[in-house]
């Protein structure tokens, strides 16, 4: 398709919605974004660009940049709290591995490339309706509506409000906040680190990265928490929660004293992806789910550079539609059903789940073909979704 002469409207300037507006814009088609913020800003910690969004964003020629502010991670690591008993051991291989960058430089590094790529962004415009068609639009909070488009895209991550009702929340959340990276301290500077208590606890530590030029490095510090003990949690007050954390990682103690804590929630859903006509779902408003095993980002990444790779082959919107779901679905929904069947093992109220894992599965994890097995698992390789988008 020529995309000169193509028009896109996009509501949500996530990692999703950001990524593919550059690469609609840099080829030359008009795009705008809509963003229910006042001005486009980042939401949550950081996270592991795995090869899969490493390589969506090396198409776009922003891997370097990404590269200089995040940190190298080679390896994932876990351990049972209070012992020395490894349950997760996950390593990228000798040619490969995970860029850990906190969310704002990701942003960043988007939002200056769309801006230089010649997208618009309408700010304060919440989406709360879509109107399907040859040429749809979104209709948005106080009666504002979109430009009539070719295509309109729902890139409003998990909580997207458009024509459902939202998936129920898991039952856990997790508590996440970006802290100083202490220097000499006991933490590996190129791995993540976990413990685990059943399945009820689970804390991480991931280096991160710096968030811009000259400023520190810093990490990712999480501690998982059931969304309804979030309140007894607040009021029990910092000493209490420094108590809890002492007990269970005393190392990441001076994390808790600093961090200012974020709770997240999660969803787990698989939605249609093509809303009505003309419309389209990509990343978390399409399939969110847990981030125990850590794809959403990657996979919001994938989405954008797919359909980017339909419409070059295509000689229709709906051609290309039907492309880019034929290159996506099968990796979707692969993901979505381990992160299903596997959070239920790390973030739940069983007893038994996490025996299972830690007696059962946990060694099986160690034998050489198992480990080659789970390492393409968590990079997001399963499946080759990199080869099967064309890019
Ligand atoms: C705590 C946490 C940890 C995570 N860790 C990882 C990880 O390690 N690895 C990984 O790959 N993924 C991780 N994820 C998942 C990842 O963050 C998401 O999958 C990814 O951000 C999805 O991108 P998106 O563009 O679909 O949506 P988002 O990035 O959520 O962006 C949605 C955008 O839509 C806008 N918006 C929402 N509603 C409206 C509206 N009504 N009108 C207009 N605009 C609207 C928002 O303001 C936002 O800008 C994690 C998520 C959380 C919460």
């Amino acid at each position: 398709m020529r995309f000169e002469k193509l028009d896109i409207a996009i509501a949500g300037a996530g990692i999703g919605g950001l990524s593919l507006a550059e690469m609609l814009a840099r080829r030359g088609a008009n795009v705008v974004i809509y963003d229910q913020m006042a001005a486009p800003q980042p939401v949550g910690s950081g996270f592991v660009l795995q090869p899969t969004g490493a390589a969506v964003l090396s198409h776009m020629g922003l891997l370097e940049k990404a590269a200089e502010r995040g940190a190298v991670i080679n390896r994932m690591h876990g351990k049972l709290a209070g012992t020395s008993k490894t349950v997760l051991e996950i390593g990228y291989g000798k040619s490969r591995h995970g860029i850990a960058i906190q969310r704002v430089a990701l942003f960043d590094i988007l939002l200056e490339a769309a801006i230089a790529a010649g997208v618009t962004f309408e700010t304060s415009a919440r989406a709360v309706e879509m109107n399907e068609g040859e040429r749809p639009t979104i209709a948005m909070e106080g009666g504002r509506s979109s430009h009539a488009a070719d295509l309109v895209i729902d890139a409003m991550g998990a909580n997207s409000p458009l024509g459902h009702v939202p998936a129920k929340e898991l039952g856990y959340g997790a508590l996440w906040a970006t802290v100083p990276w202490p220097e000499n301290g006991p933490f590996h500077p190129h791995e993540l680190e976990q413990r685990y208590h059943r399945a009820s606890r689970m804390a991480g530590v991931l280096p991160v990265g710096t968030a811009r030029d000259g400023t520190p490095e810093m990490a990712t510090f999480f501690w998982s928490l059931r969304n309804s003990d979030i309140e007894t949690w607040r009021s029990a007050g910092r000493a209490a929660w420094i108590e809890d954390v002492a007990k269970m990682w005393p190392e990441t103690v001076p994390f808790a004293e600093l961090a200012g804590p974020v709770h997240a929630r999660y969803r787990h859903h698989t939605r249609k992806p093509v809303a009505g006509r003309r419309i389209l779902r990509i990343g978390d408003a399409w399939h969110a789910t847990s981030p125990q095993l850590g794809q959403g980002a990657n996979m919001a990444l994938l989405d954008a550079a797919s359909l980017i790779t339909a419409l070059e082959h295509s000689a229709s919107i709906e051609d290309a539609l039907a492309l880019h779901l034929k290159q996506r679905r099968l990796h979707i929904w692969f993901y979505q059903t381990m992160s299903f069947v596997m959070t239920p093992f790390y973030q739940s109220d069983s007893r038994i789940l996490p025996v299972v894992r830690d007696i059962a599965i946990a060694p099986t994890t160690q034998l050489p073909l198992m480990r080659q097995l789970i390492s393409r698992l968590v990079t997001g390789e399963f499946l080759d979704p990199v080869k099967r988008i064309g890019l």
